[in-house]
């Protein structure tokens, strides 16, 4: 008898149709870098590598480990979205022929002492201040060391989800002047998903899209969750009205109810904050959280649902329950809730066909 555990599924397929959705979006006019970083948002960042290349211009990642796992598997550009931090990074980075983005002084150093200007990215702060060049400092650069040289001038923005948000037309102001000081042939990039979404005519060349690939954007439901994490039905048991349920009892019955437990708690990734009423599914039906979630379980109000048994699957978020429903609802981004499925919680990736 196999030991029972939830399971986070991964399915390519969806992976791959979000990615061809979005691209239409580009025209062809933009080249498109699929951001891996954090093994590919915790969707295994080798799979879904030999499951997309043939759709990605080029990869985003953060560390050097991971460009070098995919340096294995493809030969598309890879960019290290925050550069290096030492001179043995540089020379291996160099060695695996990754693009590098170089945000700060210490980093242009390095750089320069190598005498190698090639494949850069040139992070401008335009706003969000937390990494990049101030554009003063910039300038200065370029006028001493790059007027001659091919490179990326790239920005990143803070709001990129809300369009009205002056924070970004601040932002695509400082970018484009700075641009227009630049030579011609100057790649340029800004987007990441929402920018893709809801700035059109802001893709410059290259686009840097995440969150969307996996599905959890969240303002545009052409988009599907590539992942599903799910949990077995542990127990089941009748409470009458008035009873509490789990710690503190948070969750007070207003008649009698039909609770489940299952397999799943906080040491699994699903975070402790989880609101009573956040919908989940069971057998295609929604069901509600019931109480504070545990270490290793959650309790589940079924009352409603058609022939609950134990050993039924309740997903809590799936291709049929966007992850944008419970991050929004508890007020996270599906990004913290892709990243944050333990290592306990049985990963099964399903390639493409
Ligand atoms: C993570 C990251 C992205 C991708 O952003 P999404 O919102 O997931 O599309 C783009 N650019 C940079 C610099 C990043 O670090």
């Amino acid at each position: 008898m196999t030991a029972i555990n939830s399971e986070l599924i991964i399915d390519g397929n969806v992976l791959r149709t979000n990615i061809s959705y979005i691209k239409n979006k580009l025209e062809n006019k933009s080249k498109f870098m699929a951001v891996i970083k954090s093994d590919a948002y915790g969707h295994n960042l080798e799979e879904v590598t030999e499951d997309i290349d043939d759709l990605a211009d080029g990869y985003g990642v953060v560390r050097i480990d991971e460009a070098r796992k995919i340096r294995s598997l493809s030969n598309k550009k890879i960019l290290l979205m925050q550069g290096i931090y030492s001179n043995d990074e540089f020379l291996e980075a160099k060695d695996l022929n990754l693009d590098m983005v170089v945000h700060n002084q210490d980093q242009f150093q390095i750089v320069k002492k190598n005498n190698t200007f090639n494949n850069l990215w040139l992070k401008i702060n335009t706003g969000m201040n937390r990494l990049g060049f101030e554009i003063d400092d910039f300038i200065d650069i370029y006028n001493k060391y790059l007027s001659n040289k091919r490179f990326t001038l790239m920005t990143h923005l803070a709001a990129s989800n809300d369009k009205d948000s002056i924070s970004n037309q601040n932002q695509f102001k400082l970018f484009k002047d700075l641009s227009n000081k630049m030579h011609k042939d100057v790649d340029k990039s800004i987007a990441n998903t929402g920018c893709i979404m809801n700035f059109p005519d802001k893709l410059y060349d290259w686009v840097r899209c995440g969150i969307g690939m996996y599905g959890g954007y969240f303002k545009d439901d052409q988009i599907q969750t590539a992942m599903t994490l799910r949990s077995p039905v542990v127990n089941l048991r009748k409470i009458k009205k008035d009873e509490r349920v789990g710690y503190d009892g948070r969750a007070v019955a207003e008649k009698d109810m039909l609770i489940a437990t299952v397999y799943l708690g906080y040491a699994d990734g699903l975070p402790l904050n989880i609101k009573d009423g956040t919908n989940v599914l069971i057998k295609g039906q929604k069901a509600k959280v019931f109480g504070r979630v545990s270490m290793d379980l959650t309790t589940i109000d079924v009352t409603n649902i058609n022939d609950c048994n134990i050993g039924d699957w309740c997903e809590f978020f799936s291709k049929d329950l966007s992850i944008s429903n419970i991050a929004k609802s508890n007020d996270l981004i599906s990004y913290y809730l892709m990243t944050g499925v333990k290592s306990r919680v049985e990963k099964i990736y399903k390639r493409a066909d």
